[in-house]
């Protein structure tokens, strides 16, 4: 075992191997916004070439083979698992067998996304936290939170629009957009041409979780969503003629990873509190955090979803959210599913945490947790025990 499995945290997020990672990762969204990859030439984007330096030099100083050129680089990060990269870390830092790229289609994994935030630079960029600061601050100026809610709600049911419906969403009399309707042209933009059934001239959606589904090398569609592919076969949804309403408009990756995706679980999560009788608001105080569920006896949670495959990097960033509005305790939930495929997650990221609070538990351990606090020892008739598989049709 190497010496750096002892380091602490802060030391941690300095050491080569961790700056390598993120500058890998970092490199490989960005090549994936190229809208032609493959057809990238000499000279590469800085933060490609960057990455291929840095990794070059690692594997002379470690006496290991380097990537000598950048397709070959992009090749390690869809085959090669970070596990079995030649580099110096502490062995909780990836998941073991995690890539960078999806084999089949070389396009980011989660994972590959979770470092490139982790990155100073370029985490701004690659989150979400721009967007959604920009329209809580426009909604709370107005005071206007339905345009907030209704903003969220469109994030987690349609990350798919037509040019049309992007458009005329805004105006419709029945949409509570309000001073939010041209963040839309901003947070949707044109379906990369990757996403494309060259032949049938179609885009895709996933039958779940509504997002547009790549093909495979292999002729068959990968949905980005570690859940959905998990299932077993992915489910071919709806379908958009390249030209229909003025051409597919996709949402953003950043925002589809860090609210698209979670958001799903917060309303479905929410739906189960209800019924067991806690009191639960989606999103309060214009996206302070997840949903605030209070029971019958005043207490109050606040509770963030968080689909992180990376429990180092997630506790790393665990902070108490904003007491406004107030709340009893901070809860992070994993999807108890997550806890199953990878064991050491909650070992890991107990690790890294700074702060005691928020404390991580999965859904199973919240609705339990509800469950004492409202004084139900059963589950209401209308919905199902939970246990962790999403139903089929998130909404
Ligand atoms: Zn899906």
């Amino acid at each position: 075992m190497s010496p750096e499995q002892t380091v602490r945290p802060a030391e941690w997020s300095e050491m080569d191997g961790v700056l390598l990672l993120r500058s890998v990762a970092t490199a490989m969204v960005r090549l994936s916004e190229i809208v032609s990859p493959g057809t990238f030439t000499l000279p590469y984007p800085d933060e490609a070439q960057r990455a291929l330096n840095d990794t070059v030099l690692n594997c002379l100083l470690l006496k290991a083979g380097p990537p000598e050129s950048l397709p070959r680089l992009i090749e390690w990060a869809a085959c090669r698992p970070l596990d079995r990269w030649p580099i110096a870390m502490p062995p909780d830092v990836v998941p073991p067998g995690s890539l960078l790229l999806d084999g089949a289609t070389r396009q980011p994994t989660q994972l590959c996304y979770e470092w490139a935030v982790d990155t100073e630079d370029s985490a701004a960029r690659h989150s979400e936290q721009q967007y959604m600061a920009l329209a809580s601050e426009r909604c709370r100026e107005e005071d206007y939170p339905e345009a907030y809610q209704a903003f969220r709600r469109l994030l987690v049911r349609r990350p798919v629009l037509t040019h049309r419906e992007l458009t005329t969403l805004p105006a419709a009399r029945d949409s509570d957009l309000g001073p939010l309707g041209d963040l839309l042209h901003d947070v949707y933009q044109p379906a990369p041409a990757a996403y494309l059934d060259r032949d049938r001239r179609i885009y895709t959606a996933c039958a779940r979780c509504h997002t547009l589904l790549h093909p495979t090398t292999g002729g068959k569609l990968w949905c980005e969503r570690q859940r959905c592919r998990e299932l077993g076969t992915v489910r071919p949804g709806r379908e958009y003629r390249a030209d229909e309403g003025g051409g597919s408009r996709l949402l953003i990756r950043p925002l589809r990873q860090w609210v698209s995706a979670p958001g799903a679980l917060e309303i479905r999560l929410a739906r189960q509190l209800t019924s067991i009788g806690a009191d639960v608001e989606l999103w309060p105080g214009f996206g302070a955090y997840g949903m605030r569920v209070k029971f019958p006896d005043g207490t109050t949670l606040a509770v963030d979803h968080k689909d992180w495959a990376n429990p180092a990097l997630l506790g790393r960033r665990a902070t108490p959210p904003s007491p406004d509005p107030p709340y009893d305790r901070c809860v992070w939930v994993v999807a108890v599913a997550r806890l199953r495929d990878q064991p050491d997650f909650r070992a890991t990221f107990e690790r890294y945490r700074r702060t005691a609070s928020p404390e991580l538990m999965t859904d199973r351990e919240l609705l339990r947790t509800a469950r004492q606090l409202t004084g139900t020892t059963t589950l209401g008739a209308r919905h199902p025990a939970p246990d962790g598989e999403p139903t089929e049709g998130l909404f």
